[in-house]
């Protein structure tokens, strides 16, 4: 009996000293649980603290529900350190297979690490193991309540530039893609695509919110399933070439009325969006 106490107590003890070791990486709130990269400043712990709590807060207000519970009974935030590794590969943020929201320092300051914050909670939200959600919907569905609940346009894609500059600027110079490509091929186009594909959904989104009210986008992000075309013109009225055609109009109207949009829209080229994939004029898919 005591012999077998003591292989018990032996295997709590290895098991224990890897948690241990953890442990002082990572802390617990109401709602998040953070871990952090070796030599992560405590700001911008602080900052994940303050920063997730507020956001978890703000989606589940406007989605007016919680992240699954099996799936993400708390949201865990990593902050991975520079977006740069080592070995010249780049991270990129994201919400992996379980749920799990990662975060990397792009700039000189820690304050770039939550760029993404908003954006990828929305995805945590609404992790679900649907075979074929409608990514077009989802990231677009992204951007729209982050705009919303984090409107300091600060980072990707924005980079502190209106949406409107941002989004225009790409139809104007013709270097955008059709709505429909980045639905039907999202996988293809997506990530190569980067600089375009984030801005112009963005935009999309926002004007849907902004004509439709933001009920309605919310409405549509209601269903229990999302990818089917038709579901835009039972919420929105028309169907997804009609409003393409219509947000377009709207923008390139907004873009016009810009003061000084050309030379706006010249900074943003300067701007860290130069880093990002951006896909040629003209280029088929
Ligand atoms: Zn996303």
């Amino acid at each position: 009996m005591a012999k077998r106490h003591f292989g018990l107590l032996v295997t709590l003890l290895l098991l224990a000293a890897p948690v241990a070791a953890e442990a002082s990486n990572r802390t617990e709130t109401d709602h998040l649980i953070i871990e952090w990269a070796d030599g992560t400043p405590q700001e911008a712990i602080d900052a994940a603290v303050a920063k997730g709590e507020k956001y978890y807060a703000a989606v589940e207000k406007m989605l007016g529900h919680a992240p699954p519970a099996a799936e993400a009974p708390k949201v865990t935030i990593l902050l991975q350190g520079p977006g740069e590794r080592p070995d010249g590969s780049r991270g990129y943020p994201h919400v992996d297979s379980s749920a799990r929201v990662h975060l990397f320092q792009f700039g000189p300051t820690w304050h770039s690490y939550f760029s993404a914050l908003a954006h990828e909670m929305v995805h945590v939200f609404r992790f679900r193991r649907q075979p074929y959600p409608d990514w077009f919907f989802e990231e677009g569905f992204a951007e729209f309540v982050s705009l919303r609940i984090d409107p300091s346009l600060a980072g990707f894609p924005w980079f502190d530039f209106p949406v409107t500059v941002v989004a225009g600027q790409w139809v104007t110079r013709g270097e955008d893609i059709p709505l429909a490509t980045l639905r039907s091929k999202h996988r293809s186009v997506n990530q190569p695509c980067k600089a375009q594909a984030y801005a112009l959904r963005s935009d999309f989104f926002d004007y849907l919110g902004r004509t439709c009210g933001d009920d309605t986008v919310l409405g549509m992000a209601a269903e229990e399933h999302i990818g089917d075309a038709s579901q835009y013109k039972r919420h929105f009225g028309a169907d997804l070439e009609t409003l393409e055609m219509q947000w377009r109009e709207d923008l390139q109207t907004r873009y016009r009325r810009l003061d000084d949009a050309d030379g706006q829209a010249r900074s943003y080229r300067e701007s860290p969006i130069k880093y990002m994939h951006v896909c040629e004029k003209g280029r088929e898919f």
